[in-house]
């Protein structure tokens, strides 16, 4: 019985300027914009951030995503994505600032039927968030060479239309104290890669959508998502 090899080697991402950026790990943050904590019917105001992961291996920067296996509800969610180049716990929030490499646009893809059908049973809801290129991300701008401010405004566009649109100011948990509560979680390393959570407007996606995501002076994200089917 033969098997098939898959190869395999750390995901890198693209630095606007030239060079690649090591993932070393994926951290997202769920409900950190308060009109879609309440599109998922819940209280905004209620307790800490929800944390979970993906695979590295989720990260790209594909310009075609392939419709996922096991889904009829593929949901966008577009995200400021934070990138280390140092960590530590127990941060407060200026030592988590300093240890930020950049930032890129990220869209958090969702299996939204998987994840409702696991809240539902109580199960884990990883394989609604951890599927194959689920974390498409933009090319990512080094904090030397800028980055956003709470006035930015954080927008997606399906097919030309706009679908989300907020100002970064719109977030729950800013970035450092995000940082410094996940850092009281786990430890932080070089090579993490944190997507820190959506406005309202998330919907569906379908084949052929081209999808395209901006987030003030960050390079833009798009991608268009292609028919899936089984290998
Ligand atoms: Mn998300």
């Amino acid at each position: 019985m033969s098997v098939r090899v898959i190869e395999w080697s750390p995901r890198e991402l693209i630095v606007a300027g030239g060079g690649i950026f090591p993932v070393r790990h994926a951290w997202c943050v769920g409900r950190n914009y308060a009109e879609h904590a309440r599109e998922m019917g819940a209280d905004p105001r209620a307790g800490s951030p929800v944390f979970f992961s993906k695979p590295a291996t989720a990260l790209g920067n594909d310009r075609t995503v392939r419709y996922p296996d096991r889904t009829e509800s593929l949901h966008h969610e577009v995200e400021l994505v934070v990138l280390l180049k140092a960590g530590g716990r127990h941060l407060q929030p200026e030592q988590a600032g300093n240890c930020i490499y950049g930032h890129a646009v990220g869209v958090d893809l969702t299996r939204r039927d998987v994840q409702t059908r696991a809240k539902q049973a109580g199960h884990p809801w990883e394989m609604s968030k951890g599927f194959d290129q689920s974390g498409p991300v933009g090319a990512v701008l080094p904090l030397s060479q800028g980055g956003p401010v709470a006035d930015d405004v954080i927008e997606l566009q399906v097919n030309g239309m706009v679908r989300q649109q907020a100002v970064l100011g719109d977030m729950i948990w800013p970035v450092a104290e995000l940082l410094a509560r996940l850092s009281e979680e786990v430890t932080l390393y070089p090579g993490d890669v944190i997507f820190t959570g959506t406005p309202a407007g998330v919907d569906s996606l379908v084949p052929d959508d081209r999808v395209t995501a901006r987030i003030g002076p960050l390079p833009e994200l798009s991608f268009t998502v292609h028919a899936g089917g089984h290998d």
